[in-house]
């Protein structure tokens, strides 16, 4: 079986909305550079189709019906959105899921110090990366800064191109001797990844200065916070800031047919999920689309996956359809099927030792599906049941919508989990589904514009036909 490249079945119509939606989807990228900045861009997009926020419409109790389109966030870093189907819920939903969580760092709680006349912030690292790649790089700083009194401060420095950025510093080939015979993980250490935020000492004329005779580049920094934020240090104790490469999306290669960017896992399976259920109109079964926080630290907490965030919501859209019953609840996630889209490692001709080539995902060939993921003899995985994927096969086949199988890697090279056998566990179908990319957790990860454009033809397929 060999699967095709993609790009030369679309005839010059199909082109241009592909090339519109790689727009879009770098749009998206651009302006969700975290989980909370992606729901905030989530429900602008729904609203403009015709959405309405569940919790309102709960507290007018009124009630929803076929056709109704509706969403719901959890804690402003999750959001479900919901097409109420022709069929009961009870039925069974269709749904597609991913993740808004993207690898990076967190400002730590107490981050702000000064040291040799350079005033930094520190910071503990979120999700898998390798350390050595975010050193002597532009880097923006996004999140909220809450004050006491519930005031909410966004922050986003770093993206205009007026805007400074900041940098985590490395050491100079000259005098890294020691250093570069370290091993990879060791090379930059996770507590030296501070964040050089300001080298200028405050004037002495300066009031702050004369309470402060040391340490005058902190107190530098905290007067531009005060004024431009009006924020004091102790606000960072109840503050959410994340360090991310800063800068856009851009095309990649002379022929643009790829494109390079931050937070891809799992933003590009986010979009397109979302891209295809706001692009759906009346659906038999109600469809669903689930973008959740955590998935890179184990989906974890009130907003990752394992939270009843999901559980619940569906239960109110049943109580607002006037279908509600426990039971009723239990046989509508049971008999649901999702497509669990997370992205796959796209099969790399520089690090080809690391795949099976006949069991790899490749760009340009469509959207993938991993029957089973996680380590060491499928530990960890949620392995799709073979019926299931007869039936996705027919429904991919009938829409002409080219996809892949792929496992991550070689077996026992290495391996990795998704938010797939969550939702197994209410005994729905569930496949992890997903685009490849290249330099996955990298600070700029590498997709195929062709797969962004199948996947989402092959969502939409799915929520109207599986
Ligand atoms: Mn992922
Ligand atoms: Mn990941």
């Amino acid at each position: 079986m060999e699967n095709k490249n993609i790009w030369n079945k679309y005839g010059d119509q199909e082109e241009k909305e592909l090339v519109q939606l790689g727009e879009d989807y770098k749009t998206f990228l651009n302006r969700g550079k975290t989980e909370r900045e992606c729901v905030t861009e989530a429900v602008a997009l729904a609203e403009a189709k015709g959405y309405r926020d569940l919790s309102g419409i709960i507290e007018r109790g009124e009630t929803l019906s076929a056709g109704d389109k509706v969403y719901a966030v959890n804690m402003k870093k999750s959001i479900a959105l919901f097409i109420i189907g022709e069929r009961p819920m009870t039925d069974g939903m269709n749904i597609l899921g991913a993740h808004i969580d993207s690898p990076r760092l967190d400002i730590k709680q107490n981050p702000l110090y000064e040291d040799t006349d350079f005033a930094y912030l520190d910071t503990h690292y979120y999700g898998g990366i390798k350390k050595y790649q975010w050193v002597a790089s532009p880097l923006a700083l996004h999140g909220v800064v809450v004050k006491k009194d519930g005031t909410v401060i966004t922050v986003a420095i770093g993206e205009d191109d007026s805007d400074p950025v900041f940098c985590i510093t490395d050491l100079l080939i000259h005098l890294a001797g020691e250093q570069m015979s370290k091993k990879a993980s060791v090379v930059i250490e996770g507590e030296d990844l501070n964040l050089l935020v300001g080298s200028r000492p405050m004037k002495k004329t300066d009031e702050a200065a004369d309470k402060k005779e040391k340490e005058l580049v902190k107190a530098q920094v905290l007067a531009i916070l005060k004024e431009k934020y009006g924020m004091e240090e102790e606000d960072f104790l109840s503050a959410e800031l994340e360090v991310v490469p800063a800068g856009k999306a851009r095309d990649c290669g002379l022929d643009r047919s790829m494109i390079l960017a931050y937070g891809q896992d799992d933003r590009i399976c986010a979009y397109t999920s979302l891209a295809a259920i706001l692009d759906t109109e009346k659906v038999d079964k109600t469809a669903c689309c689930l973008l959740v926080d955590k998935e890179e630290i184990g989906s974890v907490g009130a907003t990752g996956m394992t939270s009843r965030f999901f559980e619940n919501t569906v239960a109110e859209i049943m109580e607002r359809t006037g279908q509600y019953s426990e039971l009723g609840l239990r046989r509508c996630l049971a008999r649901s099927r999702m497509l669990s889209s997370d992205v796959s490692a796209g099969f790399d001709p520089t690090y080809a030792g690391v795949f099976e080539k006949k069991n790899a995902a490749f760009l340009g060939r469509g959207m993938s599906f991993n029957k089973f993921t996680g380590s060491r003899g499928k530990n960890g995985s949620n392995d799709a049941n073979a019926e299931y994927i007869a039936d996705l096969r027919r429904i991919f086949d009938e829409a002409n919508v080219s996809f892949q199988t792929a496992e991550l890697g070689k077996v026992d090279v290495g391996g990795g989990g998704t938010i797939a056998y969550i939702l197994a566990e209410y005994g729905m179908e569930v496949i992890d589904s997903g685009l490849p990319v290249l330099n996955m957790h990298a600070m700029y990860e590498l997709s195929s514009k062709a797969d962004v454009y199948e996947a989402v033809r092959g969502y939409k397929a799915f929520l109207k036909n599986a």
